[in-house]
């Protein structure tokens, strides 16, 4: 592959992690998250066998007696029973801040006296106005005063977290569920640091630049509409003077549950249309502290490095292998990230689920595809070479069959008539010209493919590379004269190299050649040479054609021909080039080319040789 092609896979792999991060968080990223959330919910409810909590509920019934305006009636006679009960802490989720009836609020004031571990409400009035504290008679005797705030998701308005901390005018508050929890466990004051607090000796996730805020772990109702803590209605508490039985050691919550009353109802993940009265919530929202079922979310950090690793593990797997090698584990990192979600769910983190999700698809689809165009191309210049080595079989076959037929004819006449001793002489020597000329191509050809394969090794004998220049200047000679091109050698120093003369002839005859095929009548080609260093330059000129910086890139590989070189008539199989370039490297050496197209070309042999010593 070439580094383009190299770069271009690595940049699109990057677009891909980037468009899938930016996609992940997304609105539409954020609700898709919040559906699987959902849905792991249902998938993993948490046990409800050991609730230390109960809600008391002012449902329809009890409000049956005077409505809500008697709130404050029903509540002070529900209040000693419930006190006769002997919980561990009463929780009011009634915000009290309103003047009422002084004889009812009297009485209540004086029932929320003998109530041990009072939590009353307060909240911030939606004016912004400021707090919405319980009246003072009644916040005396409260052991805690804290918020009733919740934070539904902005797009669906499913509540799935709330803020444990709430802040106003240098006065912050904790919510119900964690001063119910401290009071009933009998902790001192809550202690903090910036990614937590700790009470009674329990940790609770909650950044505290997020407002603390505290995934809530629901008890599963069944059915949705049934309350997922116990309840018991009011009315049945007011009958019981003697307290009951279901609120021994719990903590009480007391808020308001019937449909026509209550209005802080929120969906949950599991209410299938079915809003939760905010007593309820409040409820679970203890359960999760008291069972420390937390839900923590998986730090974004954490999220983008996931997302890295699957776009480095998609690249990778289709960089290295093709077919089910690489579609194998692609699908398996697919079930992975598909699965991963659901088991830190279990595990109590909360991973979302649409950024590795989209990372995940946009990087393995993205890979496949740039595999399969890279094959795609690749195949196509296999089948471009193919073709190209097929018209070079074919123009070499048509080459090999011309002088044979002349060999053939001519030793048929030979043999069938009686002909003139100096046409039989004649004949033979082009017979035996020819058929020397074939061997030689075709000995060149194997020998190179042979030593290319490793298949031999090259001769190691000395010879002066003068001798090869003057037998190939011999040897082109009528060609030249033929195209009225001047070949002149220039006058070359002895210099000694070491390997196999024969293919070094071949090599400069091509050279020599090509010079004279590619340059129009008139011109001149040089043939000049010398020592640098420890090197021998062997350089081939002529005033051809000549070819451009593109046209010079494929120069040596096999049956590579220029346009130019095509239009211009010269027979030609494009193999001798990389034959030269072969039989140079197995020496040791290189070609090194020079041309300016329209101007001429320069090739130089650069090859390790030595001067001969005097008297050697
Ligand atoms: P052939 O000459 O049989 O086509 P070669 O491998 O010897 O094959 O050369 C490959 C190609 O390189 C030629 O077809 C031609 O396009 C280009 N070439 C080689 N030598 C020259 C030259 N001296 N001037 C211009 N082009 C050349």
């Amino acid at each position: 592959m070439t580094n383009r092609a190299k770069a271009g896979y690595v940049a699109m792999l990057a677009v891909c992690f980037a468009v899938a991060i930016a996609a992940g968080w997304t609105r539409l990223g954020a609700q898709f998250d919040a559906d699987v959330y959902d849905f792991l919910f249902g998938l993993h409810p948490p046990r409800s066998e050991k609730l230390s909590s109960v809600v008391v509920g002012i449902d329809e019934e009890s409000l049956a007696d005077g409505g809500v305006g008697a709130l404050r009636r029903l509540l002070a006679e529900a209040l000693p029973a419930i006190v006769a009960s002997n919980p561990k802490a009463i929780v009011v989720d009634v915000i009290l801040a309103d003047r009422g009836n002084p004889e009812e609020d009297r009485a209540l004031a004086e029932a929320f006296a003998k109530a041990p571990n009072l939590v009353l409400a307060t909240g911030l009035r939606r004016s912004g106005a400021g707090w919405d504290d319980p009246r003072p008679e009644f916040a005396r005797s409260a052991a805690a005063i804290a918020h009733v705030h919740s934070d539904p998701d902005p797009y669906d308005n499913v509540l799935r977290q709330i803020p444990l901390e709430k802040a106003f005018e240098r006065r912050r508050v904790w919510a119900l569920a964690l001063e119910a929890f401290r009071l009933a466990s009998g902790a001192g004051p809550v202690v903090e640091d910036t990614k937590g607090i700790e009470v009674d000796g329990i940790r609770i996730p909650g950044r505290r630049d997020d407002a603390r805020s505290m995934r809530i772990h629901y008890l599963r109702p069944d059915p949705p509409s049934a309350p997922s803590i116990p309840e018991v209605p009011l009315a049945r508490v007011r009958k019981s003077p003697g307290g009951l039985e279901e609120l021994r050691g719990k903590v009480v919550f007391i808020g308001i549950t019937a449909d026509s009353a209550a209005q802080d109802r929120h969906m949950t993940p599991y209410s299938f249309g079915h809003a939760m009265p905010g007593v309820q919530i409040h409820a679970n929202a203890y359960e999760t502290i008291a069972r420390q079922d937390f839900l923590r979310p998986v730090s974004n950090l954490a999220v983008v490095a996931a997302c890295a690793f699957l776009t480095l593990a998609a690249g990778w797997l289709f960089w290295r292998y093709s077919g089910w090698r690489a579609f194998g584990p692609a699908i398996a990192l697919l079930g992975a990230v598909h699965l991963a979600p659901y088991l830190a769910f279990r595990a109590g983190w909360v991973f979302p689920y649409a950024p590795p999700f989209s990372t995940a698809w946009l990087s393995i689809v993205s890979a496949a595809t740039a595999q399969y165009f890279l094959v795609r191309g690749r195949l196509g210049q296999t089948e471009a070479e193919k073709e190209r080595y097929q018209r070079a079989i074919h123009f070499v076959a048509h080459e090999m069959r011309t002088p044979l037929t002349a060999i053939q004819g001519s030793s048929e006449l030979m043999g069938r008539y009686k002909l003139p001793e100096e046409k039989r002489g004649e004949m033979a020597r082009m017979i035996n010209a020819e058929s020397k000329r074939l061997a030689r191509l075709i000995q060149t050809f194997l020998d190179v493919e042979r030593l290319t394969a490793g298949q031999m090794a090259l001769k190691r004998e000395p010879f002066d590379l003068r001798d090869v220049v003057d037998v190939c200047l011999d040897r082109v000679r009528s060609l030249a004269e033929r195209k009225k091109i001047a070949v002149a050698g220039e006058p070359l120093e002895a210099v000694i190299v070491e390997g196999d003369q024969e293919l070094m002839e071949y090599a400069v005859y091509n050279l020599l050649t090509n010079a004279i095929k590619y340059s129009p009548t008139g011109t001149a080609v040089t043939i000049s040479g010398g020592m640098k260093g420890a090197a021998c330059h062997l350089a081939v000129r002529d005033q051809g054609i000549g070819m451009d910086e593109q046209e010079m890139k494929g120069l040596f590989r096999k049956f590579y021909r220029t346009k130019k070189a095509e239009q211009s008539g010269e027979k030609g199989t494009g193999i001798g080039l990389s034959l030269v370039q072969q039989i140079v490297s197995h020496h040791g050496g290189r070609v090194e080319v020079a041309s300016t197209p329209g101007a001429g070309s320069c090739f130089t042999i650069v090859i390790p040789a030595s001067v001969p010593q005097p008297g050697s």
